[in-house]
């Protein structure tokens, strides 16, 4: 099988893929080729250039200089589970007030019970309106994984 580079006679190239050299020729002089972008069939055939790294990565690639900025990647594993840790420990340190959690964390902060770490839910409205007070609030994610190990 060879693959011919082609061009018809309104420049646009093309490939085409034949038994032999003498099998486009037969085909081209019994006006079988056409040109794909404009159905031309006066085609010739180009020098081929030579196919080089055929399936493989381009070399170009190795040209780059070495700061160039990668591609995004994912979140390695053992960074996903540095961060599960650190909010475990979180979760650990903390009471979980569940829907209190507003009015603890004002009662706390107007000094009307003793301070201490507490999670819980809150709006982002309610959460928003503890911040605008002075009230410190730290969302967490709702990570499933967190509370499997602690139940
Ligand atoms: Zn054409």
């Amino acid at each position: 099988m060879k693959v011919l580079n082609l061009q018809c006679e309104h420049q646009h190239t093309f490939e085409g893929w034949f038994a032999s050299e003498d099998d486009f020729q037969q085909q081209r002089d019994r006006g079988l080729l056409a040109c794909p972008v404009c159905g031309a069939a006066h085609v010739l055939k180009m020098p081929s250039a030579p196919r080089l790294n055929l399936g493989t990565p381009r070399e170009e690639g190795s040209r780059l200089p070495a700061d160039a900025p990668k591609a995004p990647q994912a979140p390695a594993p053992e960074l996903q589970a540095r961060l599960l840790k650190a909010m475990r420990e979180i979760v650990a340190q903390t009471e979980d007030v569940g829907e209190r959690f507003a009015d603890q964390a004002r009662a706390m902060h107007q000094g009307d019970i003793a301070q201490r770490n507490i999670r819980g839910r809150a709006s982002p409205e309610v959460a928003m309106a503890l911040i605008e007070e002075g009230i410190d609030v730290v969302p967490l994610p709702d990570l499933p994984a967190i509370k499997e190990t602690l139940q």
